[in-house]
Formats: C-alpha cells, sequence, structure tokens
C-alpha cells in the first residue's frame, strides 16, 4: 500500500471524513475521538489517514504525502505521532505504553504542530490501562488529538468513554463497497455474494477469499468435523481455539455462521432441523455475548464449554 492510498479513507466513509476535516479546520477539534465501528470495514485506515491529515503542513483535505512531516510518517518516526497497540494480537494493551504517553505529551510538539495518540484497538486496554489514560485524557496538553479505535465499544470503561466525541464509522452497502471490492479483485468474482457473507464487511470479504482468515475457516472446519466424531475430545478442541493463532470473536461468528448454514440446508431438504441444533445456535449468541462483555474471559474454558455442547448437538441428532 503507498502512501497516497494511506492518506484517504475508504469511500463509504467520506462524510465522516468530511465531519472531521471541518472541525479541524474550524479548529474545533476535540481532544480526544473514539472511532466505533464494525470490524474490518477499515477504521484503523481512517484514523491513520486522518493522525497524517492533522500533521500534515500542507493538506488539501489529505495529507499530502510530500512534506516532511508526511514523509516522516510514512517512515514511521514522526516525533509527534505515537501508535499503541497489543504487542500480540488479541491480547492486552500493556500499561507501561500508556505511563509512557505522559512523557510523550510534556513539552511542545517536536514540528510545532499537533501532537497525536492513536490506540487500536482501544477495548485492548484494561482497567488498569484505562485508569492510567484517564490522566491523558482529561489533560492530553495543547494541540493534542487522542484518537481512540474500536469495534466493541461497549467494553470500554465508562470514564474513558465519556471523555471522547463518538464517532460511528458506518458499514458500507453492498452497492457502496461493490466496486471497490471488484478493483481489489482479480478475475470474475462474484462480489456481491461475497459481501453478504462478509456482513458487509469489505476488509473481510478480502480476507475471505485471501489472506488469514480463509486458513483459520479451514482449521475451525476440520475441528468441527472431528469434534462431531470424536476423533478430537472438546478439551483438545478448546486448547486450539483458545491459541493466539484464533480470534474468539471471528471464530465464534463463523461457528454461528456454519450452524445457520445447516439449518438451513436441513430445512431445504424438506426436513425439520433438530432442536439440539437450535440449541446449540443460542448456545453460540450466550458465548459471542460473554466474550464482548467479559475482557478477561478464560477463553479455553469457555471453548471447553462450546465444544462439549456441539458434541452433544451432534450426539442429539444436531
Ligand atoms: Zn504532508
Amino acid at each position: 500500500m503507498n502512501q497516497g492510498e494511506l492518506s484517504v479513507p475508504y469511500p463509504w466513509h467520506a462524510a465522516q471524513w468530511r465531519e472531521l476535516d471541518a472541525l479541524l479546520r474550524a479548529g474545533t477539534l476535540p481532544h480526544a475521538l473514539l472511532l466505533a465501528g464494525a470490524p474490518d470495514i477499515g477504521k484503523f485506515l481512517f484514523a491513520r489517514a486522518f493522525a497524517s491529515l492533522v500533521l500534515c503542513a500542507e493538506p488539501h483535505g489529505s495529507a499530502c504525502g510530500r512534506c516532511r512531516n508526511c514523509r516522516l510518517i510514512a517512515a514511521g518516526s514522526h516525533p509527534d505521532l505515537v501508535l499503541i497497540q497489543p504487542e500480540e494480537q488479541g491480547k492486552a494493551i500493556r500499561i507501561d505504553a500508556i505511563r509512557e504517553l505522559r512523557e510523550f505529551c510534556a513539552g511542545r510538539p517536536h514540528q510545532g504542530g499537533w501532537r497525536v495518540i492513536l490506540i487500536e484497538p482501544a477495548e485492548a486496554l484494561n482497567v488498569n490501562a484505562a485508569n492510567a489514560l484517564l490522566k491523558t485524557l482529561e489533560e492530553p496538553g495543547e494541540r493534542t488529538l487522542l484518537i481512540l479505535v474500536s469495534h466493541e465499544p461497549g467494553r470500554l470503561t465508562p470514564t474513558v468513554r465519556s471523555r471522547c466525541r463518538l464517532l460511528r464509522l458506518p458499514t458500507p452497502s453492498v452497492a457502496q463497497a461493490g466496486p471497490w471490492l471488484k478493483s481489489q479483485l482479480s478475475g470474475e468474482t462474484d462480489v456481491e455474494s461475497l459481501l453478504v457473507r462478509a456482513g458487509r464487511r469489505p476488509l473481510r470479504a478480502l480476507l475471505l477469499v485471501s489472506g488469514d482468515l480463509a486458513g483459520t475457516f479451514t482449521r475451525l472446519q476440520d475441528l468441527v468435523i472431528a469434534v462431531a466424531e470424536g476423533s478430537v475430545v472438546p478439551a483438545e478442541a478448546a486448547a486450539v481455539t483458545a491459541s493466539k493463532h484464533f480470534d474468539t470473536g471471528e471464530a465464534l461468528e463463523w461457528l454461528t455462521d456454519f450452524v445457520a448454514a445447516r439449518v438451513r440446508a436441513t430445512i431445504a431438504r424438506g426436513e425439520r432441523p433438530p432442536r439440539a441444533l437450535f440449541d446449540f445456535f443460542d448456545r453460540l449468541a450466550t458465548a459471542r455475548r460473554e466474550h464482548v462483555a467479559n475482557a478477561n474471559l478464560n477463553a479455553e474454558l469457555a471453548w471447553g464449554e462450546v465444544w462439549q455442547d456441539w458434541r452433544r448437538a451432534v450426539a442429539a441428532g444436531g
């Protein structure tokens, strides 16, 4: 991805982009923004592009990509931009990284303009890190902008949430995202059905046909069959799905889609889907709610119950 592509948001977020650009021009940008929306719709790209716009010396509706600031950002070495992410995907953000922000915010920005702190995903802030962030959120200092990116804003502590201006980034319609997706894929892919399968999340659609998710889902499918046949016991399956190679939210979503497809296929054959399958479907909905509500959930324990229930559902005719 070149710098030009990094400096503008995806077309389906143009209205939200104009809204922020207007605030920046008017000098009424809040200290802290919370960009919320579904996963895989381009929130992080939006956040990075806006950080570039704020820091760019010669912006024209988006960062110029040529000035000293833009070149420093592209090289990952702009002294007034800090990106905070977990060291490992799915893990919490280290509290040390948040504590170091106070030093970052001391004094004046190096390049004389803004200072930008980008936190992604913000739900990876545990309670201690969130509390440590409060001080920075309350007194960030002059010309300092915090951008928090989250697809689960409900998991942020209310104290953090209430100190941010919420901006919802919408999930595009199939018509909005279709042309872009087509431009990313070679050959005659049916982008419309691909987008529907991906829940209209364009970046997820890309992952479904290429990338890591395709492999993850194949392995999940193998596990579903192995647990049903009894060749893998629920505890073994739980150890695999709770490992760092699996995103619990993604995996639960895939399993839900899988069970829903099984129900539909049974109905299409003119048969009545077994009760056990509906029970398992409800069970997955509960597991997803618990996963979203509880950041400290023991994933292996939770997965152990899910796989056990899947085994029971199969035994009961699911
Ligand atoms: Zn620039």
